[in-house]
């Protein structure tokens, strides 16, 4: 026989059904309770104690139960962990409820719709994809500032990219997604997915400069937030088209392997470029900064448009001071908007937005003083929405709190009728205090007074030992062990005027608190503007200031593809040495020079050296100065690299798999505008293998690409291809011996590595001479023999050693006249140079 339901239960059981995926939070009093399977998990991820309804039954009902008051806590935790949460709420005061209490989902919470997210600052993206003939779209927004966003894109990796990129911890699925791309997203990326096949009509978007699936997937994902938040949501701003080809293009593993914004350790901003460059003292200027970082620009006008920006801050140090003191007055404006939307403003939140919003005449002032165009442009979309902050100021008590239903929020002023309730409060008060010591005299009770509480109002309060004094006209209004509490008729008429006074007035504070609220969303979409423009001045700021701080020189760009730095830094790595000198590198690649081929030992600073020249690239296109004396070049379209050792382990590729997958992107989709790292490029395969690849590779580059490339090689054989490649030269990475010490100097110089180095290194280290000659015979025996792939094309342009020994007699002389068992290393480079000087 099937077990009676409860009503209870039956109303729990017809929600849930709703809702299979999301734990479902179920209002009952003061608590949130789960039920079934839901409290079995909850119980175990939150640490709750599971108990069950109907104890003494055949099937006990599992249950666990959170108190409301704590619940957002609980939320937060079970969302973080990539849950959703359907809030039941009660739909009626339980008290007045006939039969049982209505119930009905108000919010589903999930990973990407949190908007009170623990992630700081950090922008919380929910992505929507979906297919449309071959391409994708995809279309992203950020419920707490109101960002949204919408492109195609070409082929599936591309939109993982773009996924990552934007760390959507959430994607909305606009079509049925097969077990390939639901694996790639769910398992590798570790992203929660909901299904929107529907589009709901209200949310329809058609707007004409976007193509029919960028208006399709931006309805589903409206539809989506609207099924999930069941609410209006007026913060969101009109859908904004973008390509990421107006971008420098970077893939995630590119993005990844620079460490931009996240480091690779623990995926923080520690140790990374937006780390170093995040001198930004806003919230909004913070998360803008980042979004730069993540898309450099294209266009030589805006980056020059940004640096004169920069260059005029620097230039002037007393009000970029000013400047600075002002922008720490201004709160996350674009999130308060939201709170604004989301009906969650508090009292304080617009005590923040007014606050914020006086610091930007301040902001404008000092723009204004420097008298300069591109200022006063920024300047002039500054727009302190006066009326606003004059609303604000004229209704919220300053001292207003986060409680919205106590009263204490509206100041003195704004509403007559609130005033007339406050002024019977007062006088009440002083009432009750005359009244106080005129009953104390006429009892002679020395103990007496007048107290307050919620269940019997106001009363006199009388110790044990006084009862005998108690007068006439006092009635009893409770007993309690050691005291009484007593009305009075005069009392009682007091009482009245107050309780009337003190419900009406909290009642009108915080309908005329909600009438404020709804008057400042009518300014949001002016609120979010004005927040991208001091977004935009506080990272222009903070490019000066670390510009400053760490004595970066403006860049020039050229149209002919040179590349001239002069003594450039990495700048995250200099900034994190302290103490230790950082040596300055150039980097100088003419227009007729594709290819550098570096050489040099383990340690010595190949990868630095290119990963130095990837960022100064990206900051200079963001608008950055850049650690450098001297900077000139082209503007790059896209950066692909292939570095380190960064094992794709989730999914099971071996890292040579990852290492073609990536050389592949940057074949297929390099110009002979952009910038190739390949760092050691072939490690992952037996080594002629490896080589032979390397070496097709750099060929197929320098024939068909002739993109800016830099190629850290431990393949010596590979620097002989400078005799056939006339785009690629070959430099290496110095090094010092000294009293049989080998310091690595972390200098690039011109020509390839000495090639016995390693066996230079064995001797250093002490191993027995007769080895190291050994080892020496065996290395000429192999240089002896063709090179592998080198010799395919180069047959003829090798060189014998009998050639050699004819064409340079006289070095071969110099040579053996050395003794090398007698000189200082000092005297060693110096004959190496002049044996350099006569080949
Ligand atoms: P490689 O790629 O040749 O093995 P890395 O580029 O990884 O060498 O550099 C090894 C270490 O040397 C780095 O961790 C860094 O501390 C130091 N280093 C590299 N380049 C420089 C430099 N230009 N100045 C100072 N230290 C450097
Ligand atoms: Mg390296």
């Amino acid at each position: 026989m099937p077990e009676k339901i409860s009503p209870g239960m039956q109303q729990y059981l017809d929600i849930k059904k709703d809702y299979p995926d999301a734990f479902l939070l179920f209002r009952m009093g003061d608590f949130y309770e789960l039920f079934y399977e839901d409290a079995v998990n909850a119980a175990q991820i939150l640490e709750l104690t599971l108990t069950s309804r109907n104890k003494n039954s055949e099937n006990p009902v599992p249950m666990a139960g959170v108190p409301h008051h704590a619940v957002q806590e609980y939320i937060d935790k079970l969302v973080d962990m990539g849950f959703k949460v359907a809030i039941a709420d009660q739909m009626e005061d339980p008290k007045k409820a006939v039969g049982i209490v209505k119930r009905a989902v108000t919010q589903v919470v999930t990973p990407g719709t949190m908007v009170d997210a623990s992630n700081g600052n950090d922008n919380n993206f929910l992505v929507a994809i979906d297919k449309n003939a071959g391409h994708f779209v995809l279309a992203y927004l950020d419920l707490s500032t109101g960002e949204f966003k919408v492109t195609e894109l070409p082929d599936f990796p591309t939109l993982v990219g773009e996924i990552a990129s934007l760390r959507a911890r959430e994607v909305v699925a606009g079509y049925e997604l097969n077990e390939a791309h639901r694996t790639v997203l769910a398992k590798q990326m570790n992203i929660l997915i909901s299904e929107q096949l529907e589009i709901d009509e209200k949310f329809l978007t058609e707007l004409s400069k976007l193509t029919k699936a960028e208006n399709q997937i931006s309805s589903k994902l409206l539809t989506y937030v609207n099924r999930t938040q069941m609410r209006d949501l007026s913060h969101l701003q009109e859908v904004e088209h973008y390509e990421i080809k107006d971008f420098l293009q970077m893939d995630f593993a590119t993005k990844s392997a620079l460490e931009l914004t996240a480091n690779k350790r623990e995926g923080k901003k520690h140790g990374t470029l937006y780390g170093l460059l995040d001198q930004t003292k806003t919230a909004m200027g913070t998360r803008m900064l980042k979004a730069w970082i993540d898309k450099p620009l294209l266009k030589r006008a805006q980056i020059e448009h940004r640096m004169d920006i920069v260059q005029i801050f620097l230039d002037n140090f007393f009000e970029r001071a000013d400047l600075i003191e002002s922008l720490k007055g201004v709160y996350d404006m674009e999130r308060l908007a939201s709170r604004v939307s989301f009906g969650k403003a508090l009292p304080v939140d617009l005590i923040q937005l007014k606050n914020s919003l006086e610091n930007v005449p301040v902001i404008k002032n000092v723009l204004e003083s420097l008298n300069e165009k591109s200022l006063t442009e920024l300047s002039k979309n500054l727009d302190p929405i006066p009326e606003l902050s004059e609303l604000i100021n004229r209704a919220i008590d300053t001292a207003a709190m986060r409680v919205i239903t106590d009263g204490g929020i509206i100041k003195a002023g704004y509403n007559a009728q609130l005033d007339k309730y406050r002024e019977a409060l007062e006088n009440g008060t002083s009432w009750i205090a005359e009244l106080e010591s005129k009953e104390k005299q006429k009892t002679g009770i020395s103990t007496l007074r007048i107290d307050y509480n919620r269940k019997d109002g106001y009363y006199f309060h009388i110790t044990q030992s006084q009862l005998s004094s108690v007068p006439e006209h006092f009635y009893r209004k409770a007993t309690l062990k050691n005291s009484e509490r007593y009305g009075s008729k005069e009392l009682a008429e007091i009482e009245e005027v107050m309780l009337e006074a003190r419900e009406k007035s909290s009642v009108l504070e915080y309908d005329l608190f909600l009438e404020v609220r709804s008057e400042v969303e009518k300014y949001i979409s002016r609120l979010q503007d004005l927040s991208k423009t001091i977004a935009t001045i506080d990272s222009l700021q903070a490019f000066a200031t670390i510009a400053e701080k760490e004595a970066y020189i403006r860049p020039t760009f050229n149209d002919n593809q040179e590349v001239n730095i002069v003594a450039g830094r990495h700048a995250v790595v200099e900034a994190i040495m302290g103490a230790q000198e950082y040596v300055p590198n150039d980097i100088i690649l003419p227009e007729n020079t594709a290819i550098q081929l570096i050489t040099g030992p383990n340690m010595s600073g190949k990868s630095t050296y290119m990963r130095q020249f990837a960022l100064i690239v990206i900051m200079a296109q963001i608008g950055s100065f850049v650690p450098a004396e001297r900077a000139e070049l082209p503007i790059f379209d896209a950066i692909f690299t292939r570095i380190g050792a960064s094992d794709n382990l989730i999914s099971g590729e071996s890292t040579f798999m990852v290492e073609m997958s990536e050389a592949n992107r940057a074949i297929q989709h390099a110009t002979a505008h952009s910038l190739i790292l390949f760092d050691e490029l072939g490690r992952g395969t037996a080594t002629y293998d490896g080589m032979a690849l390397a070496q097709a590779i750099i060929e197929y580059v320098h024939d068909k690409i002739g993109a800016k490339t830099l190629f850290a090689t431990h393949y010596h054989e590979l620097t002989e291809l400078d005799k056939t490649l006339p785009l690629l030269t070959n430099v290496h990475v110095a090094t010092l011996e000294e009293n049989g010490n080998v310091t690595f100097l972390h200098k690039i110089a011109a020509g390839p590595a000495d090639k016995s180095y390693g066996i230079h290194v064995a001797k250093i280290a002490g191993l027995p001479e007769t080895l190291l000659e050994r080892a020496d015979l065996i290395l000429q025996k192999l240089e002896n023999q063709p090179v592998p792939a080198v010799e395919l094309e180069n047959n003829d342009k090798q060189l014998s050693l009998f050639d050699f020994e004819e064409n340079h007699s006289e070095l071969i002389a110099k040579l053996k006249s050395v003794n090398v068992d007698n000189i200082t290393s000092r005297e060693a480079l110096n004959i190496l140079w002049d044996l350099k000087e006569m080949l």
